[in-house]
C-alpha cells in the first residue's frame, strides 16, 4: 500500500475533568432540548455560505463548491416545498411500542414528490455549473434516471449498501433524500410537539435511525455548549454528553485528537474548532465541532472539509462512527467533480 504524505500530525488531548456545560446545566436543574428538530428554512442556506468559505484554498475546493450549489438549491426547493404526508395516530403508538425509529431510513414509505422535488433541486445545480465542469455529465444522468433505478439507488443509499450504488451519483441523491426527511421530521415535530422530548443517549438518529455526520457543542439563544450529534439523512440534532463514545456509550477511554500543521512555526495554544472523539475501548470515533471556536461551524460543512482528520484518526486504528451522505467512500470512482 502506498504510504500517504501528510503536512499535519495527530495532537491528543485528555477529556478535562471539570464538569461539562450539561452536566452544570443538569446539575442546576436546567431543561436541555433532547431533539432538535431540522430547520429547513435556514440550514441549508447557512451550509451553502460555510462551504463557500471553506473552499477557499482547500485542496477539495471543486467539489466544496458543487455542494455550495447543491446546498443553495436544496435551500431554494425547501422554501416551496409541499405538504409531505405524516405518521398517523398508529404508526406513532406502533414506534412507541417496538422503539423503532418512527420515520426509520429503511422503513417508511417515502412518497413519490421526494423524486420530482430532486429533479427539480439538479435541474437548479445544473443551471448553476460552469458550463466545463466535470460535473453536469453526472447531474445530468441522475435527473434523468428512470423511476425504477433512481429508487434502487435510494434504497442503496439509506440502506448503507455500496455494492451496485453509483457513488459519483450518490451525494446528488441524498440531497433530495435529505431534503424530503427534513421535511418529514420537522412537520412531525410541529404536528406532535413533545414525541421526542425524552430520549436515552443513543449513537442513532432517534426519527429516522441514520448514523450522525460529527457532532456539535451549540452556542446561542438557550445552550451553552451542550453537544448534539447531527443526522446525515434528516438534518436533526440529538444531545449526548461530551466524553461519551456514540458508538458503545463508554465514558472510560475517550480522548480528543486534532491536526496540527508541521508546518507551525511554533506549536499554537489554540485548540482546534472540529476534534475527533476516539474510544480506546471500541476504537470508533466522531467529530466534536466547537462553535465556541468556530461561529460558522456546520457539521456537515466542516467534516467534509476536514477529511484529513479522518485519516490521520484511521490511520492511527479508529473507525468512524458516522458517515456524511455528500461524501461516500466505496469502490474505487471519486465524487462527481473532485477530479
Ligand atoms: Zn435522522
Ligand atoms: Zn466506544
Amino acid at each position: 500500500m502506498r504510504r500517504r504524505q501528510f503536512f499535519f500530525a495527530l495532537t491528543t488531548t485528555h477529556p478535562p475533568t471539570l464538569p461539562s456545560p450539561e452536566e452544570i446545566a443538569l446539575q442546576a436543574g436546567a431543561d436541555i432540548a433532547a431533539v432538535r428538530a431540522p430547520q429547513a428554512d435556514t440550514l441549508f442556506a447557512e451550509r451553502a455560505l460555510r462551504l463557500r468559505e471553506l473552499a477557499a484554498g482547500h485542496a477539495m475546493r471543486d467539489y466544496l463548491l458543487l455542494l455550495a450549489l447543491v446546498s443553495e438549491a436544496q435551500h431554494e426547493r425547501a422554501r416551496r416545498y409541499p405538504q409531505v404526508r405524516l405518521p398517523d395516530a398508529a404508526q406513532i403508538d406502533a414506534s412507541a411500542a417496538t422503539g423503532q425509529p418512527l420515520l426509520a431510513a429503511t422503513a417508511w414509505p417515502r412518497e413519490p414528490l421526494w423524486r420530482t422535488e430532486l429533479r427539480a433541486l439538479l435541474a437548479q445545480v445544473l443551471q448553476q455549473l460552469p458550463g466545463d465542469s466535470p460535473a453536469r455529465a453526472t447531474v445530468q444522468a441522475v435527473i434523468g434516471l428512470p423511476d425504477q433505478a433512481l429508487e434502487q439507488q435510494a434504497d442503496r443509499l439509506l440502506a448503507g449498501i455500496t455494492l451496485g450504488l453509483g457513488m459519483a451519483a450518490a451525494p446528488l441523491i441524498a440531497a433530495g433524500l435529505q431534503l424530503y426527511w427534513a421535511h418529514l421530521v420537522a412537520g412531525t415535530a410541529s404536528a406532535h410537539p413533545g414525541l421526542w422530548r425524552h430520549l436515552e443517549s443513543r449513537g442513532t438518529c432517534p426519527c429516522c435511525g441514520s448514523l450522525p455526520t460529527s457532532s456539535i457543542r451549540r452556542v446561542g439563544p438557550g445552550m451553552k455548549g451542550q453537544r448534539y450529534l447531527h443526522c446525515t439523512l434528516c438534518q436533526t440534532e440529538w444531545h449526548m454528553v461530551q466524553v461519551m463514545c456514540t458508538h458503545c456509550l463508554g465514558t472510560q477511554g475517550i480522548h480528543y485528537q486534532a491536526l496540527q500543521a508541521l508546518a507551525a512555526a511554533a506549536p499554537t495554544s489554540e485548540r482546534a474548532a472540529v476534534e475527533a472523539e476516539t474510544c480506546d475501548h471500541c476504537h470508533h470515533y466522531l467529530k466534536l465541532l466547537h462553535m465556541e471556536r468556530e461561529p460558522h461551524a456546520d457539521p456537515v460543512a466542516d467534516d467534509l472539509a476536514t477529511l484529513t482528520l479522518d485519516l490521520l484518526v484511521s490511520d492511527a486504528g479508529f473507525t468512524r462512527h458516522g458517515t456524511n451522505l455528500l461524501l461516500l467512500f466505496g469502490d474505487a470512482e471519486a465524487p462527481a467533480g473532485e477530479r
